[in-house]
């Protein structure tokens, strides 16, 4: 992963020319944007100022002993790279050569043993701990804060990875929790199986990380949430070890697995999973369906949805959205003509709607959910936008890269709501996002997506892109996300439909959780953490 942005260090994905004339058009940027080369690029490595360590000698030869000395790193790269995820922010204080903080050292378990050791260690000597799975964090989860303790180390999972076991009477299967989802799917591919969880940050993700964040695919409207495929959770905690039991349904009491999943390792780090699966399906079909107008799909949608025929896939787009996405459809250098035809001859909003299954179930479901897409408006536009969706849906993280060396600000604010409330919502959010904006000068886009249908509502994600506010980068979006995160409250929507808490919502997600909920959480994470080193700062503020 690259420490200054997305992805691998060999790929990169340029800004297309449509893409570059459209947003240097619109905001102000002219052709300095995407055809002059880049404005804005990051500092050297050497350059990144790290604080001091404050980790005592004494504290780290206790956590040598039970990972080995080679698997508790201080050096300046394993810090550096561990110093935060990758939202907007992130980067761009990384890019400028100064990150927020930095872990006084990167622990490396391989075992739960080890995890329950380490945490029992930092308890005792007062070490904050913040779990890292993927390192895809964009709401402050991974920031390196260290509450009331003296140090803080970020315990990196990755060599808890493994697919454990296979039941495939049960389709469940055992994962060690910082496997990376690639490696999830492939090793599943081997039995012929699918967990079906592909997030946007697909590429470096683990599932571990995805539990603690209840993160959604972007086949979720049809596979379920990463949620609704946990079975069951083994999770180490300063305490000793908490285990859900791994059962198809239960009426126990409250859900112990319910607390786990989306805790961001405030009460412990989940160490393994046990997933239910799939059979791998054997046909993936995408295509586009273009509305007249958002409202009108958004219409169709709620129907298909009601009446049980809800594609796997859905991303549908509003009217900027669909440009910025047909504009920017030459991902990976490959020409991929998102449904272009349709832009040249009309306006409208491009909606993916895609099935993955057996040949018979795709066909008889997509036929049931077309005719209601149809009867609502909706004009069939075929397959090569969907194959284009497809061979592209990995890249938007990269494009933010090179939004970002040409002095782009771009963030994705997500949220979600009734039906019922949604229309209002989007104008709500749009509207404040762009007032905020508006007050430095430079104009704003924000467009808007469904990505992912429920019976009784949907999630809203708004890209906003503006002209960054050199030297004032941050100030700049804390105004427009504390804009959206108002509006949404305001609104009776949640303040994350997928991003989850972590340090940047924490403030607005206490008007969601309530003030008892929120002091419930706090008493239970003051009984599994009573010396409170697990992820300060994050899910409740000053906890
Ligand atoms: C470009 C981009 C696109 C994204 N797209 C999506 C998307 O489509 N859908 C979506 O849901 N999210 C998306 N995200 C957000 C992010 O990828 C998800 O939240 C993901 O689930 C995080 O997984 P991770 O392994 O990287 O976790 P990390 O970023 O490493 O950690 C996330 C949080 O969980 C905690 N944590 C991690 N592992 C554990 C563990 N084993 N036990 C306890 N706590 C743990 C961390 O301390 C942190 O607070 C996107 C992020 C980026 C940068």
């Amino acid at each position: 992963m690259r420490w200054w942005g997305w992805g691998h260090q060999s790929r990169r994905v340029p800004l297309t020319r449509e893409l570059a004339s459209l947003l240097g058009e619109a905001l102000g940027l002219g052709e300095a944007l995407g055809l002059a080369g880049a404005t804005q690029q990051a500092v050297a490595l050497s350059e990144i100022a790290l604080p001091e360590i404050t980790l005592l000698a004494r504290s780290r030869q206790r956590l040598e002993q039970i990972v080995g000395s080679a698997w508790v790193r201080g050096d300046a790269v394993s810090r550096i790279l561990h110093c935060g995820g990758k939202s907007y922010l992130d980067l761009v204080r990384m890019r400028s050569g100064a990150p927020e903080g930095a872990p006084d050292a990167v622990v490396f378990p391989a075992s739960h043993d080890q995890v329950l050791a380490v945490l029992a260690v930092c308890a005792e000597e007062r070490i904050a701990v913040v779990p890292f799975g993927g390192g895809t964090s964009i709401v402050g989860g991974l920031a390196p804060l260290r509450g009331a303790q003296h140090a803080v180390i970020s315990l990196d999972l990755c060599r808890l990875a493994g697919l454990l076991a296979v039941d495939g009477a049960s389709l469940t299967v055992s994962v060690a929790a910082g496997t990376r989802a690639p490696a999830l799917e492939a090793w599943l591919a081997e039995h012929d199986l699918t967990l079906g969880h592909y997030p946007d940050s697909f590429e470096f993700a683990s599932i571990g990380g995805c539990a603690a964040t209840r993160s959604v695919g972007q086949a979720s409207s049809g596979y379920g949430r990463i949620d609704q495929a946990i079975q069951g959770v083994r999770v180490a905690t300063p305490r000793g070890e908490l285990s859900a039991a791994a059962l198809p349904a239960s009426a126990a009491g409250p859900a112990l697995r319910e607390l786990i999943v989306g805790s961001e390792g405030m009460f412990g780090v989940i160490t393994g999973l046990l997933l239910r699966v799939r059979t791998r399906p054997a046909l993936h079909h995408y295509e586009g369906v273009v509305f007249d107008d958002f409202d009108a799909a958004c219409e169709a949608l709620r129907l298909a949805a009601q009446d049980r025929a809800t594609p796997d896939v859905v991303r549908l787009s509003d009217e900027l959205q669909t440009n910025i996405l047909l504009a920017g459809g030459e991902a990976n250098g490959r020409r991929a003509p998102l449904g272009r035809q349709l832009l040249r001859s009309r306006h409208g909003v491009l909606a993916i709607v895609g099935w993955e299954g057996q040949r018979d179930a795709v066909s008889r479901r997509r036929l049931h959910t077309m005719t209601l897409l149809q009867r609502g408006g909706g004009d069939p536009i075929g397959e090569t936008a969907g194959r284009a969706w497809a061979a592209s849906r990995f890249a938007t993280p990269y494009v933010r890269d090179a939004l970002l060396d040409h002095g782009v600000m771009v963030d994705q604010f997500e949220t979600a709501t009734s039906w019922s409330g949604l229309g209002s919502l989007r104008a709500t959010v749009t509207g404040a996002i762009e007032a905020a904006l508006a007050a430095y000068g430079t104009p704003a886009l924000v467009g808007c997506q469904v990505s992912h249908v429920y019976l009784t509502g949907a999630s809203l994600t708004f890209t906003v892109l503006a002209r960054s506010y050199p030297g004032g980068e941050e100030t700049q979006w804390r105004a427009a996300k504390d804009a959206a995160s108002a509006a949404i409250v305001g609104a009776g929507a949640t303040i994350s439909h997928h991003h989850g808490i972590g340090r940047d919502h924490a403030a607005w997600a206490a008007a969601e959780l309530g003030p008892l909920g929120t002091s419930a959480l706090a008493a239970l994470k003051a009984h599994l953490d009573p010396a409170g080193v697990m992820n300060p700062g994050k899910v409740i503020v000053g906890v």
